[in-house]
């Protein structure tokens, strides 16, 4: 049987003005990635792109995962002319129950062909109707759509699927993403990476009060965004120093907001190292003490370049159905501890004022220390 994959990218590129030979080549070359291994052929027909080879599930499955990617659909390729295409479409219809209804819609690209799209959707519904019986036509509600595109060759879908939507990634850029264990940095990458902006990942490890297996933890999340994105680098950030100076050198109840002033320093100076646009968390407000409107301006300020807090207005059930879908829930869920649950005051500060908090920070030397996490960093390509 000749089935093929026809892939279609997202209909937001026409919208825009943005450039779509780039847009194009930038998908292609991410397909191409995801298939590595795979045996197949990627054609062309009058722009519309195919991907032909042995193991058509698969390779639909994996091109659904490529962020850019809309639609793809498994497809059987004929000869332009109406027996082929009846053949084709009599044997998409026949595949369901009898007592089904149907209808035919034909998209003509190739304005050469003798008739246009009407005619011929109504000549293969006659075709179909004499070839089958049991069968009934229904244009407003079929319980089967027909789809026949002309091009150089015919093409019927057989079946469509949804894929992922999104940008292709790496066109828009580059974030440097706050990965922790927990349920929300990871859907927080997912998300960015799905707008096309490039993931690197930081994590801040306590050893030896947060184990391996925390760091292992994070690692594997990172494996899982990277089969969305390709290949992750993430940077283990020791982190044991700067919180033992904290808890020695400020005040109690505002050890947490100014750990996370410092993971937000050493996200921005580890970015502006490696020429990395932004910084990514995975906040969402309200949901933790720390996560307050007024720390997150305290923690912003402590940082150089935009901030972007994908998750902060959704609600803690729906982060989890994305987590879910993404596969990255499971892992997020063992528990292992990490470096906030082991350091957390009795009584933060929730309305922390930056003012104070600036001033208590200045009893460290917090250039020093953040240079010297940063330099001490463990990188891992996952
Ligand atoms: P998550 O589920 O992502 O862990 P959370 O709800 O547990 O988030 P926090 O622990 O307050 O919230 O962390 C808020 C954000 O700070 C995280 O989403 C993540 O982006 C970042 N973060 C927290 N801990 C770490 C860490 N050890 N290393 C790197 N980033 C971290
Ligand atoms: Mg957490």
């Amino acid at each position: 049987m000749n089935e093929l994959i026809l892939v279609k990218y997202a209909p937001e590129i026409f919208l825009k003005g943005l450039n779509r030979g780039k847009f194009e080549q930038k998908l292609r070359s991410n397909i191409k990635n995801v298939l590595k291994g795979e045996e197949y052929e990627f054609v062309t027909d009058q722009n519309r792109w195919f991907i032909k080879g042995p193991e058509a599930e698969r390779l639909l499955e994996k091109t659904a995962r490529v962020f850019g990617v809309s639609e793809v659909c498994l497809v059987r390729e004929t000869e332009r002319t109406m027996e082929g295409m009846a053949e084709l479409a009599i044997q998409v219809v026949a595949s369901h129950p009898k007592g089904s209804t149907f209808k035919v819609e034909t998209k003509r690209a190739d304005k050469r062909f003798p008739m246009n799209s009407m005619e011929i959707s109504m000549e293969l519904g006659g075709r179909i109707l004499d070839a089958l019986e049991g069968y009934s036509v229904d244009v407003r509600k079929p319980d089967i759509t027909v789809n026949v595109e002309v091009r150089d060759k015919a093409y019927v879908y057989i079946k469509r699927v949804r894929a992922v939507q999104g940008m292709p990634y790496g066109m828009n850029g580059s974030t440097m993403l706050m990965l922790s264990g927990g349920i929300d940095s990871p859907v927080a990458g997912y998300m960015m990476a799905k707008r096309g902006i490039e993931v690197h990942a930081i994590y801040y490890h306590s050893h030896p009060y947060t184990s391996e297996r925390a760091k292992d933890k994070v690692k594997e999340l990172a494996g899982i965004l990277s089969g969305y994105t390709g290949a992750i680098r993430l940077h283990v950030v020791p982190f044991t120093e700067i919180q033992m100076a904290i808890m020695e050198k400020c005040p109690e109840d505002e050890l947490t907001i100014i750990m996370r002033r410092f993971m937000m320093m050493c996200a921005c100076n580890l970015a502006e190292k490696l020429g990395i646009h932004s910084v990514t968390t995975g906040e969402s407000i309200g949901q933790v003490a720390s996560q307050t409107m007024e720390s997150l301006v305290v923690s912003d300020d402590a940082g150089d370049r935009p901030v972007f807090r994908p998750l902060v207005a959704m609600d803690k059930t729906d982060i989890i159905k994305i987590a879910e879908e993404i596969g990255t829930f499971e892992t997020s869920i063992l528990p292992y501890e990490d470096c906030c649950t082991i350091f957390v005051p009795k009584h933060p500060v929730t309305k922390p004022k930056l003012k104070i908090i600036k001033a208590h920070e200045q009893a460290l030397d917090v250039e020093a220390l953040v240079e010297r996490a940063v330099e001490g960093r463990e990188v891992f390509d996952l």
